[in-house]
């Protein structure tokens, strides 16, 4: 019988993810961390010894090698896979998840390594594989996307008719100290933030310079903030999932220096994502500079303030316009003190650790392909004041 659940990955959202799911060992009955390199996953298996007295399986795994995958899912026959790699290996784990017939659980959608473009597509493709094979694949359980979809659905069950504008607003207020430095993977936050902006209107999507649109927001609990138009995954999704929206968008706040120095780097060729030949060596640029920036899990003990990540959502309910912000305030010293991780990995990782609670317990339990906002959003809304991302909802004018 399935049992367990495997958590491939070992970086920062995945520390969060695996601190939660120890602390449900009750739910999850055994857990088996795997990734690239087995000294990360020891150090986090120490941890959660020391801190729960879980004792926690450890494997090495190239998720990038769908043979290597069935072989170990085969062995530890987990209920659930939860993704908490990089993007690349999103489709690798998917087909693997398939073969053995096991549910699949990710935070960010498929990525080419070697093509600065993510989108759906190629997981949706999936849908009726997983169907055929009584599996369900849950797409996007981080915060952005993830909790925002949920804010979108709750807002959909619960305060509107129609809904016919989102924007989401993503702050980030935390300081560690450093001139310039990305506070998850580097390598994916910078391909992300030099792209083109894009977002959806009246069934369109409009494309703008990287950074070209920019809004000043005032975020509860931490003031006002320049905010900058993103093309982000959920858009993709909620723009096919939330019926009757004319436009949705995505800001995220940058400081200066974050901003001076990324177009610094992009000037001077540091995020190619193509080959280069350096005195005889093959080396891609972004790879390279990642190896250079702070590994985003050492920012943790030394970041302060607070990030605010919500949505504005505007329609119709009853015949009136009606407008709420729903949103969740998270400080990164207390993360710190929880769990040991800065607040952006503990706003992605408790999200992934409650869709994945959710799948093992069978709450959620659609066969097939599908995003977060498909599912019935108030369980998992209760789920979040009680893992430590509470929310409130504001109604606008
Ligand atoms: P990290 O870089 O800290 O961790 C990634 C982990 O994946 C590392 O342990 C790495 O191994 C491992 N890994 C990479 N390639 C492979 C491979 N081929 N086989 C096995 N393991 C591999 O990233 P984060 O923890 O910051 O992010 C994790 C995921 O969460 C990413 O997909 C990111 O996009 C997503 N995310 C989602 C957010 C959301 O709100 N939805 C927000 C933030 C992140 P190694 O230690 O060897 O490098």
């Amino acid at each position: 019988m399935k049992k367990g659940i495997l958590i491939i990955g070992a970086g920062g959202v995945s520390s969060v993810a695996v601190h939660k799911c120890a602390i449900s060992i009750n739910i999850f009955e055994k857990i088996t961390l795997a990734s690239r390199t087995i000294k990360k996953c020891q150090d986090i298996k120490k941890t959660i010894f020391d801190k729960y007295q879980v004792d926690i399986n450890i494997e090495q795994i190239d998720a990038n090698d769908i043979n290597q995958l069935v072989v170990l899912i085969n062995k530890i026959n987990p209920k659930v896979v939860l993704n908490l790699a990089l993007p690349y290996q999103d489709l690798d784990i998917m087909d693997a998840c398939i073969k053995c017939k096991v549910d699949y659980i990710d935070t960010a959608n498929y990525e080419h390594p070697n093509e600065a473009k993510f989108e759906y597509k190629l997981q949706w493709d999936r849908h009726e594989q997983f169907k055929n094979n009584s599996i369900q694949a849950l797409l996007g359980s981080g915060f952005d996307p993830g909790v925002t979809g949920v804010f979108c659905a709750y807002a959909k069950k619960h305060y509107f008719d129609e809904i016919h504008y989102i924007d989401i607003l993503d702050c980030n207020a935390g300081d560690h100290g450093y001139a310039f430095a990305t506070n998850f993977n580097p390598e994916i936050n910078l391909r992300e933030v030099s792209a083109n902006g894009r977002y959806w209107q009246e069934g369109k999507w409009i494309t703008t310079k990287p950074l070209e649109i920019k809004i000043k927001w005032d975020y509860p609990e931490i003031g006002v903030k320049d905010s900058y138009l993103l093309y982000h995954e959920e858009l993709e999704s909620l723009s096919k999932n939330i019926k009757g929206v004319k436009r949705i968008r995505f800001f995220m706040t940058f400081s200066q220096s974050y901003i001076t120095h990324m177009n610094c780097l992009q000037n001077i060729g540091m995020l190619g994502i193509n080959k280069i030949n350096h005195k005889g060596i093959d080396i891609i640029p972004i790879e390279f500079l990642s190896t250079l920036l702070p590994n985003p899990s050492s920012l943790a003990s030394k970041t302060k303030g607070k990030t605010n990540i919500g949505c504005v959502i505007e329609g119709i309910k009853n015949g009136i316009k009606k407008k709420i912000y729903i949103y969740n305030v998270c400080n990164h010293e207390e993360c710190f003190k929880e769990v040991g991780s800065q607040a952006i990995s503990y706003t992605t990782g408790v999200p992934a650790f409650i869709g994945a609670k959710l799948v093992y317990q069978d709450i959620w339990n659609k066969k097939g392909v599908y995003n977060i906002e498909q599912f019935d959003p108030d369980v998992f809304m209760e789920e979040l004041n009680i893992q430590g991302l509470p929310w409130k909802i504001k109604v606008l004018d």
